[in-house]
């Protein structure tokens, strides 16, 4: 493709941080128009702009301002900048910035946060902030496509491990639950997780939501809504809440007291998909 990064050495850049700010804008120009620029505005779309370079200087107001690199629409007559319309329009964070945090973001298979970016980059906690939040809207899928092929679905419950009381109240329970004083060992281990669920199309897409209840009726509406039902096939381990979503599309399950594979029926890409989002949040496993 055009918009790619030209070379190795361009990726590297970006990666080992020696990218310089006017190659970061050569290489926006570039990926935004790969056949030269054009007016970003959405009231004119001419085809036709041209470069002009403003050089720096003091403004009447004693204010300072760098040269600036702008382009100019040949039918409206607007200046616009490569940043215009874009999520880095209106920044003071320089470009270079912008992408090479944006590599960091997408490069890392456990996400990265805000105190990370603070860290590495050296910039302030609110301008990590604000860079993280646009680049995640900006990677937000605005018309998702729906699901097909081969797709696992399961739920999940996500959160804090709790034991309430003291230590010594929990060895107290215990020893009455081995002496028969006490008839169930706790298992409302659910207790304060949220259920999270979600849908992974094999070689392709994952989406995940926060459901109330891992019920038929919440889950059935979200599989229908987001598979392509004609065109797909799906695995769920054997939680009767999928009992009756064979009536809307094949459906394989996997009984996990018996087995964890029979031939290409498996939830193993969910299940991986889960271990990587409970690393990612607690900093270690929780399954
Ligand atoms: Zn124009």
């Amino acid at each position: 493709m055009h918009g790619e990064p030209k070379s190795k050495s361009e990726i590297l850049s970006v990666s080992n941080g020696t990218l310089t700010e006017a190659d970061a804008r050569a290489m926006l120009e570039r990926i935004r128009w790969p056949n030269g620029a054009h007016c970003p505005f959405t009231d004119c779309g001419g085809v036709e702009a041209y470069r002009i370079e403003v050089k720096g200087g003091k403004l009447k107001s004693g204010r300072f301002v760098g040269p600036r690199h702008l382009f100019k629409c040949k039918a409206c007559r607007r200046q616009f900048s490569v940043t215009k319309g874009l999520i880095f329009e209106d920044s003071k964070i320089p470009l270079r910035t912008w992408i090479m945090v944006m590599y960091r973001m997408c490069s890392s298979k456990k996400g990265v946060s805000a105190l990370q970016i603070q860290r590495e980059f050296g910039v302030t906690y609110e301008a990590a902030w604000f860079m993280c939040h646009r680049i995640r809207y900006a990677m937000q899928d605005k018309n998702p496509m729906l699901l097909s092929g081969t797709i696992e679905a399961d739920e999940t419950y996500i959160g804090p491990r709790r034991r309430r009381g003291h230590p010594l109240q929990h060895e107290r329970i215990r020893d009455e639950q081995q002496m028969g004083l006490r008839s169930q060992p706790n298992r409302d281990w659910k207790q304060g997780k949220q259920i999270v669920f979600g849908i992974v199309e094999r070689g392709g897409k994952a989406r995940t939501m926060h459901i109330k209840d891992a019920t038929k009726e919440e889950i059935n509406p979200i599989l229908i809504k987001n598979i392509d039902l004609k065109a797909s096939r799906l695995i769920t381990d054997a939680h009767p809440s999928y009992r009756l979503i064979r009536h809307h599309l094949p459906h394989d399950t996997i009984k996990h007291e018996l087995e964890y594979v029979r031939g290409d029926v498996h939830t193993q890409n969910i299940e991986s998909y889960w271990s990587t989002l409970k690393r990612d949040c607690s900093g270690r496993s929780t399954m």
